[in-house]
């Protein structure tokens, strides 16, 4: 099949590597000049990797990745840096963490090199068939895959956008330059309508993120030290990791997800993937790995014949897989943002009373992916 792929982030790159590997001619349009490598850093659970096997990519994402965090002592803690549970790492033994740079790399490596068009804005047809405008220039697929994220125009062009919902808060993410001693410990710490997370990277280095329930479309002239107001006096390593990074590097984005998911992830010939089928909120860490999902279920689905069969299901499997995870995404973003003394007060005491092993078996339903 001719296959066009909107959108060059995770989702569409893991969709066109499968479909290309399957013998599928495809194109990738990317509006930017570069394929998207902001972001900073990024886990991945099982549930990713399983599907990244499926379509022959797991060993190149896991060449750029490291499980160290999964040995390391993880979970929640507090401000002060005592723990309100850790997670038994038994329960993530395939957590992954990897530089975003990174994974746009391999998978832009393992594409052929005619397949990526970069600069190119495109746009699908309205009408219902397989056509993309790019550059005003019609073509006609025999599938157009719609991977342009959250904001998706796409997702408008095939009649099922809902709007976006901001989830109520900020967040800023960045990468130390050089290596940091986390002392073995990863994970989130909870204050009052404020999370910081810390994720250490293959090269030693920390990719981090920090969240805070307020208004949105606020900026600071100098976010960094937006951010030493607000945690410089959390536990170590965090004012280190604030410290270490550089200030022109912090990035901060206002979170947004779907208000509600798409009636259809397909329609006719053209399909929805990624953010803009399902964008969440990033508090279960699923956005990237369900892109991912998508980007296997199509592939292997196509590999079985009818195509219009294989999309019926696609679109079937997918959203029931993903509305699940993008609920469950909306409800911990707003236990994790608590900002009320009460309710970060129960928060904390119904999470110290919670048994680790239950907490792990929540998440190990998400981790795990069966292929179609
Ligand atoms: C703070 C934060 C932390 C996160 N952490 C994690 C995590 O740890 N693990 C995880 O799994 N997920 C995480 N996520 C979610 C994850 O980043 C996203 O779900 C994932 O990147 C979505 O990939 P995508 O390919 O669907 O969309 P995108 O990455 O948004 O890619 C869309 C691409 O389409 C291009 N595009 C748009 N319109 C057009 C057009 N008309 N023509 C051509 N190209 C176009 C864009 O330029 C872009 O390159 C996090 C998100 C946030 C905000």
């Amino acid at each position: 099949m001719r296959v066009a792929v909107i959108g060059a982030g995770i989702g569409g790159l893991t969709a066109a590597c499968g479909l290309a590997a399957d013998g599928h001619e495809v194109i990738v349009y990317e509006r930017r000049d570069e394929p998207g490598a902001t972001g900073a850093g990024l886990t991945l659970f099982g549930n990713a990797f399983g599907a990244l096997d499926a379509i022959g990519l797991g060993d190149t994402v896991r060449e750029v990745s490291s499980d160290a965090i999964s040995r390391m002592r993880a979970g929640q803690r507090v401000p002060s840096g005592d723990w309100l549970v850790s997670m038994p790492s038994a329960m993530v033994p395939t957590l992954r963490s990897l530089h975003r740079a990174e994974l746009h790399r391999a998978l832009t490596d393992a594409l052929p090199a005619e397949s990526l068009q970069l600069g190119r804005s495109a746009a699908v047809a309205s009408d219902g068939q397989p056509i993309v405008t790019v550059d005003g220039a019609e073509e006609r697929f025999d599938l157009v895959v719609a991977a342009d994220g959250l904001r998706s125009a796409a997702r408008a062009r095939l009649g099922v956008d809902r709007g976006l919902r901001y989830a109520g808060y900020t967040a800023w993410r960045g990468v130390t330059a050089a290596g940091i001693d986390v002392q073995d410990e990863a994970g989130e710490t909870w204050g009052r309508g404020r999370v910081f997370g810390i994720v250490p990277l293959p090269d030693g280095r920390v990719y981090w993120f920090a969240t805070e329930s307020t208004a949105a479309g606020l900026h600071a002239e100098d976010e960094r030290e937006a951010l030493r107001e607000r945690f410089g006096n959390w536990h170590t390593p965090i004012p280190a990791c604030i410290d270490a990074t550089p200030a022109e590097t912090v990035l901060r984005h206002d979170i947004y997800d779907l208000a509600r998911l798409p009636a259809a992830f397909a329609k006719g010939r053209r399909v929805l993937l990624g953010d803009a089928a399902h964008g969440m909120t990033p508090n279960l860490g699923q956005g990237a790995g369900q892109a991912i999902e998508d980007a296997a279920t199509l592939t292997l689905l196509l590999r079985t014949g009818d195509p219009d069969t294989a999309l019926a299901r696609y679109d079937r499997l997918r959203r029931t897989r993903t509305t699940a995870i993008w609920r469950q995404s909306r409800q911990i973003g707003k236990i994790a943002q608590a900002s009320r003394p009460v309710a970060a007060g129960l928060r904390d005491a119904l999470l110290r009373a919670t048994p680790p092993a239950l907490m792990g078996r929540a998440t190990q339903r998400i981790q795990r992916w069966t292929a179609p």
